[in-house]
């Protein structure tokens, strides 16, 4: 019984706050376009190195885009993204700028200093940012 309990309490940490991976090698092997420090794969999040506070925070905000997506498929997230991606590089013609202009990559940068972003964060809040037309709008750092 105490098994079935900790394992539901592993469970339903790992949807809350997802599995953090350190030290792992899969940003590497995942940047293709540009250099990726870490990436997030639902209900995992994989660290190049052992992370901060910051980039921590970053991807658990991509962790709650992928959760509201994971309806629709965690594919669908995967597309979208590429699909922001791709428009944003014919806008730009600029693989940087096209990456930070996606949505998803707007909210996580823009709020990715606030500790408590995630307590007070609204369902779908990247949407947002697909209105939001201007990039420049964003603050990126
Ligand atoms: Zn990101």
């Amino acid at each position: 019984m105490k098994k079935i309990i900790a394992l539901k309490n592993w469970v339903s940490n790992a949807w809350k706050e997802g599995i953090i991976v350190k030290n792992s090698s899969i940003p590497k092997y995942s940047s293709w376009f540009i250099s990726v420090y870490a990436i997030t794969l639902w209900p995992f999040v994989f660290i190049k190195d052992e992370g901060n506070p910051i980039t921590i925070r970053h991807e658990k905000i991509h962790l709650r885009q992928q959760r509201e997506v994971f309806v629709l498929g965690i594919i669908f997230f995967y597309l979208l993204y590429v699909l922001f991606w791709f428009i944003n590089l014919c806008r730009f013609r600029n693989s940087e700028l096209a990456y930070m202009a996606i949505p998803f990559e707007r909210e996580a940068y823009q709020n990715e200093d606030d500790e408590e972003y995630l307590e007070n964060r609204k369902w779908l809040a990247w949407t947002r940012y697909i209105r939001e037309n201007d990039y420049r709008k964003s603050n990126f750092s």
